[in-house]
């Protein structure tokens, strides 16, 4: 399972910024219930899937959820379930998988992390081969003396930045960077647990690190399907 790759972190302070943000001027752009889409009116909509059929759990009778297609007579078992009692069950399950660390969320930095070194190393190895070539086009007479200079100037001058580059990234360690992580974990429990955030942005905010949850009612529990 793949996350949005533009995230740097699982739900930096940037990435929630932006999506109030977004939010916000949707909101005020286009009133209530305009915009890119319909907002959401309790926080796990659209994430619920029914275990048996895998349809997604809507909302049905007052304070409660059900199966989209047992509602239409397309699924043979009820997943009626009261919707705080789901999202309590929801929050709960997060908070144990995150204690037991039986997920593996805070690995999503370090990998980025890696990718991104090497997307500099590579930048860093190309930068060097132009100084090659460019040495090359001077001494078989295609460049200049001065054209030489210049652009031996300016790739140099890369070359140091991207330099600088590397020595930030490695100052930075991986386990700073997993604690990092974590600290924003249980600060979007904290989030998810605070009356005074909205259905919507908890919705946003779930989508950032949860592709969906799957409830079986029979058994009683939610599986949890994180991105990583
Ligand atoms: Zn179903």
């Amino acid at each position: 399972m793949l996350a949005d790759g533009t995230h740097e972190h699982l739900i930096d302070n940037e990435t929630w910024q932006k999506a109030q943000d977004r939010f916000i001027k949707n909101k005020m752009m286009y009133g209530k219930y305009a915009g890119e889409k319909k907002p959401s009116e309790f926080m796990l909509q659209g994430l619920v899937k029914c275990s048996s059929c895998g349809s997604t759990l809507t909302r049905s009778v007052s304070g409660s959820m059900q199966c989209q297609a047992y509602t239409h007579g397309k699924c043979d078992v009820s997943h009626s379930v009261l919707t705080a009692k789901l999202e309590e069950m929801v929050l709960s399950t997060i908070e144990i998988n995150l204690k037991h660390r039986n997920i593996s969320l805070v690995q999503k930095a370090a990998p980025k992390a890696e990718n991104q070194n090497e997307v500099i190393e590579k930048q860093f190895i190309r930068e060097k081969h132009k100084l090659i070539r460019i040495k090359e086009a001077y001494e078989n007479g295609i460049d200049s003396l001065e054209e030489y200079q210049v652009n031996k100037r300016k790739i140099t001058k890369q070359i140091e930045h991207l330099q600088d580059k590397k020595n930030i990234r490695r100052a930075e360690p991986k386990d700073e960077l997993t604690k990092k992580s974590r600290a924003e974990q249980s600060n979007a429990i904290e989030q998810l647990r605070n009356p005074d955030i909205s259905a919507e942005q908890k919705n946003i905010l779930l989508r950032t690190f949860i592709e969906k949850i799957v409830f079986d009612r029979v058994k009683n529990q939610v599986q949890i399907f994180y991105y990583y």
